[in-house]
């Protein structure tokens, strides 16, 4: 009989997924209370849950060659990096991790006061060597799924957020090239709109950039990744009275 896996290269590590998802399965449907701290004369396991759900979605460029390249990084068990989705330039998306399941995509990060991001987020990588441009076909790809995600786990349009973001100084992905602003138009992060907008005296650009999310502890880090977001045509790490104005409105938007 005919099978759809024939000639699956992905067919060896598929296996380890499965054992390996096995393994949490029956992990999970263990009753918990023998190993607490003061176990009770009997478990009493609660009626009442569900799966923790993600909450935000972090974007991601490959910095690789080819879709084909990042998936065999992806299931080399050596390179311990993943991600729950890989969009490449035609538009195809690979769905290599269930949403459930913990990715390891955004490595030494933090959002906020979100320290462990793998552990809230699903991860996107698209396929892009660093500096090209992404096709029109990973954009609809792309947006097609954020509005799944959105809608499935009630995701906050402030939570859409890239690499960079939370790893300044470490990461510079999705390059400068990556739509921004069509994505926040579509409800997938927040934008500016400084016509109107009034600069108090008082105003500290760092504590904005600390309130809208980004870790300030290298201010000229956080200050790059922030212009990669937010003003890509401005590769420099200063602020200009501009730029304050912008991060006036947008710390107003993502307090
Ligand atoms: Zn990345």
């Amino acid at each position: 009989m005919a099978c759809a896996c024939a000639g699956n290269p992905y067919r060896s590590s598929n296996k380890i997924y499965r054992r390996q998802a096995k393994d949490f399965a029956r992990q999970l449907s263990t009753l918990p209370g023998v190993d607490s701290l003061q176990p009770a004369a009997y478990s009493a396991g609660t009626t009442n849950f569900s799966l923790r759900k993600p909450n935000f979605v972090v974007i991601h460029h490959t910095a690789q060659n080819s879709c084909e390249q990042t998936l065999k990084t992806f299931t080399t068990p050596q390179t311990q990096v993943s991600a729950h989705y890989v969009i490449c330039k035609d538009g195809t998306i690979h769905h290599m991790l269930n949403d459930y399941l913990r990715a390891w995509h955004g490595g030494a990060a933090k959002w906020g006061s979100s320290t462990d991001i793998n552990s809230n987020s699903i991860g996107i990588e698209i396929d892009n060597n660093g500096y090209e441009t992404f096709t029109d076909a990973q954009i609809n790809s792309l947006l097609r799924l954020l509005a799944v995600l959105k809608k499935q786990y009630s995701i906050p349009a402030a939570n859409f957020i890239g690499h960079a973001d939370i790893a300044p100084g470490r990461k510079v992905d999705p390059n400068r090239n990556f739509p921004w602003q069509q994505l926040a138009t579509n409800g997938f992060g927040l934008w500016y709109d400084t016509t109107s907008t009034q600069l108090p005296d008082n105003f500290n650009a760092m504590q904005a950039l600390r309130i809208i999310g980004y870790n300030i502890q290298d201010s000229a880090s956080a200050v790059y990744s922030f212009k990669l977001h937010f003003i890509q045509t401005d590769s420099s790490k200063m602020i200009t009275d501009a730029d304050k104005k912008i991060l006036f409105d947008l710390m107003n938007k993502y307090q």
